[in-house]
């Protein structure tokens, strides 16, 4: 009788946990650890509130604001604050979220605790969307010390800004080299539009300029789109020069502006912006949870393999057809906070499916898109596309601003849900 009763008096005071939680006593609230406060892990916080009387819900992010990628070329463009891009966590805080502010060192899988900056946090379910981390090997001299001066803006926040004020600065007839990363990569079409926003601004500015992408591919995303609106609003003003051309880069040069082609070419510009490899966020390979570059999910619940309890969802995992990017991170993370929801209260696991639309401006004014459906291959394994569709090559002007209009509805109405 006396160990029964000292059994509870541990359970209340802590000291033993129920890490499998089956058959959930009705005073207990498992405790769910969201990292990541960007796209992804916003939409778990927001999903999970709704029971918030039943869990423990805590979200555990680095930045005190959120500066989003999208729409940051906005900015390298020269049409908008990146102010219009930052968003703070005051309203989830006030809806009633538990948010701590600081970086994790690591998770302890084994012992289901997270180590920040000073403290120890347990969890009995964890859910991760940190976002990529980069290659540093991929260009030769060039690395994340290198990237302060040479900005990837590839994680929204002033590095757009920075961007944008060496554009700025150009003087006339500057070349200019982008060279984007080998898939997989967060936003795949989003190294085309920066150009063409890039040259949107200096053509604004009746500046004569050159922008060369050098490319380790032979596609990529909306390319026939790209290509067509490259000829029509700034025709030889835009080069890309793929894989089989040659477009390879090896090498960067800081001190003499150049970078060296596979071939031993060497490329000078007047500004360049290289954006390297990518893979999981570092936290994923700090904390020993995937021994390949993104981490690899169940597709119906997005579960870790070999990691019970720890679910990842956005642009650290392998999503197979799905593209990174925020409106797959939102529709992956739906999906796991229903399902993990349904793991943890012992309901039915509901079978997915999942969208992403893509929209890309041109211009100020000049948008297209596409969007993709997505769901489970019948042994529920892997998740594969059902269809896209794609602007026409050959719209009007007018239902080119009607997207460009309908990517700011998309944006305003996935930040106003996520963050007011
Ligand atoms: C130029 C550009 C334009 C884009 N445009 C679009 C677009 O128009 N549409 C679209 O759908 N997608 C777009 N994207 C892609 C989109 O930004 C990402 O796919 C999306 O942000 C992925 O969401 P996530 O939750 O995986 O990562 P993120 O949104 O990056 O969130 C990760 C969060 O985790 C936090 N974090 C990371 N590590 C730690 C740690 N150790 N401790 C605590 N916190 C940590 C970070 O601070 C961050 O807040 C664009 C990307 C770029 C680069």
């Amino acid at each position: 009788m006396s160990s029964r009763r000292n059994f509870i008096k541990y359970i209340l005071s802590g000291i033993i946990g129920f890490p499998l939680l089956k058959g959930i006593r009705a005073n207990y609230k498992p405790k769910v650890v969201v990292i990541g406060g960007g796209f992804g892990g916003s939409t778990v916080i927001k999903y999970l509130e709704k029971y918030i009387e039943k869990l423990d819900l805590i979200l555990i992010e680095k930045k005190k604001n959120f500066y989003t990628c999208p729409f940051s070329n906005y900015v390298i463009g020269g049409f908008r604050d990146i102010n219009q891009n930052k968003f703070s966590y005051h309203n989830m805080i006030k809806r009633g979220v538990n948010v701590v502010f600081d970086n994790v060192k690591y998770i302890d899988s084994e012992n289901k605790k997270i180590q920040l900056n000073n403290i120890k946090i347990s969890y009995d379910w964890l859910v991760l969307s940190p976002g990529i981390g980069f290659k540093w090997d991929s260009i030769i001299g060039f690395n994340k010390k290198d990237s302060i001066k040479y900005p990837i803006a590839w994680s929204g926040g002033q590095d757009s800004s920075m961007l944008f004020k060496k554009i700025n600065s150009l003087e006339d007839n500057s070349k200019l080299i982008i060279v984007p990363p080998d898939y997989p990569y967060r936003c795949p079409p989003a190294p085309y539009e920066r150009a063409c926003l890039i040259a949107h601004f200096l053509k604004k500015k009746k500046r004569k300029f050159k922008i060369i992408i050098l490319d380790k591919k032979d596609s990529f995303t909306k390319k026939e789109l790209f290509l067509s609106v490259w000829k029509k609003l700034y025709p030889n003003s835009i080069e890309w020069i793929p894989r089989s051309k040659g477009g390879i880069v090896n090498e960067f040069n800081s001190k003499e502006n150049y970078v060296v082609l596979k071939s031993g070419q060497k490329v000078f510009g007047d500004f360049f912006n290289l954006i390297p490899d990518q893979k999981a966020s570092d936290l994923i390979f700090s904390s020993r949870l995937s021994s390949q570059e993104w981490c690899q999910i169940n597709p119906v619940t997005f579960a870790l393999k070999n990691h019970s309890n720890i679910h990842v969802i956005g642009d650290s995992i392998n999503a197979w057809d799905m593209p990174k990017s925020a409106f797959s991170a939102y529709s992956q993370a739906k999906v796991c906070a229903e399902n993990l929801k349904n793991i943890i209260f012992e309901n039915k696991i509901e079978a997915p499916v999942f969208l992403n639309t893509c929209y890309s401006l041109a211009a100020e004014n000049y948008g297209f898109s596409i969007s993709s459906w997505y769901r489970t291959n019948s042994e529920k394994n892997r998740i594969v596309s059902l269809g896209s569709k794609s602007s026409p090559t050959n719209a009007s002007n007018a239902e080119r601003a009607r997207e460009a209009r309908e990517s700011y509805d998309w944006y305003s109405s996935i930040t106003q849900e996520l963050y007011s």
